[in-house]
């Protein structure tokens, strides 16, 4: 087909409406009688939409447009910035997540990372696949903590910003031993005892133990994250890492940390 008659085609016949699978991240009134939604969708990335009436008459979205629903969604982007949703039907609720408070927190901590680290129609299946699994994980396993620093290793690796854990970024040995290790946030990378103290700002202190954590959790697939078992200490320091590397990288402090 010629360009021509493409664009022609393309005005006779108005796109279809879309549809995918999305994830709730926000829900705000808007007006008398409608709400603003703010998905994470598998097909177009982070989407915002209007749900017309959604505020009055609950009949059309029913227990639908929830917090960390998982939803199949109908909606129309057709002349307007903000898209129209259509239809919603309910694929999965996560109900312990509403239920219990740490879960809650937990839960709108990932909602906040998306919020503020994906744009619109900017789709990546992986980063739909991490979130599915982090909400489940979230949901039917009690190590919430853990559950979030699995999440954030695997988003770095997602976004581009892994870090290197494997050898210092200065004289390229691997470190071994007690020593002190350093996690450079600025550097996105380790630097051992001998050579930290000739460095100095934004390093954070890290045990081998964590380090190597770190390691198994960026080189395994999510389906066997499971098996790694962080002691409190490096509970303590993973959380430490991945809450100041993600603020840096973001540029901004993620607020839902205070609740948890
Ligand atoms: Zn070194």
């Amino acid at each position: 087909m010629n360009k021509l008659s493409h664009i022609i085609l393309s005005i006779l016949m108005p796109l279809d409406p879309r549809h995918t699978a999305a994830v709730v991240l926000k829900v705000s009134d808007y007006g008398e009688s409608d709400k603003i939604v703010t998905f994470y969708t598998q097909s177009f990335g982070k989407l915002a939409c209007i749900a017309k009436g959604a505020k009055r008459s609950k009949k059309r979205f029913v227990n639908k447009l929830e917090l960390f629903s998982l939803l199949q969604i109908i909606f129309d982007n057709k002349g307007s910035s903000l898209a129209r949703i259509d239809e919603a039907e309910l694929i999965r609720i996560y109900p312990l997540l509403r239920e219990d408070y740490t879960r809650y927190a937990a839960a709108t901590l990932i909602c906040e990372i998306l919020l503020n680290w994906t744009k619109e129609y900017d789709e990546d299946e992986r980063l739909f696949t991490l979130l599915l699994w982090t909400l489940n994980a979230l949901n039917s396993s009690t190590e919430t903590i853990r559950t979030l620093i699995l999440f954030h290793i695997k988003l770095f690796d997602i976004l581009g910003y892994r870090p290197d854990l494997s050898v210092c970024s200065i004289c390229g040995m691997p470190p071994a031993g007690r020593e002190k290790i350093r996690f450079s946030i600025s550097g996105s990378c380790i630097i051992c005892s001998k050579c930290s103290k000739h460095k100095g700002s934004a390093e954070i202190p890290v045990s081998l133990s964590t380090l190597k954590l770190m390691q198994k959790t960026q080189d395994l697939p999510l389906t066997k994250l499971s098996r790694l078992c962080f002691s409190q200490t490096s509970s303590k320091e993973a959380t430490n890492i991945v809450r100041q590397y993600s603020s840096y990288l973001l540029q901004r402090d993620i607020q839902s940390w205070n609740f948890l």
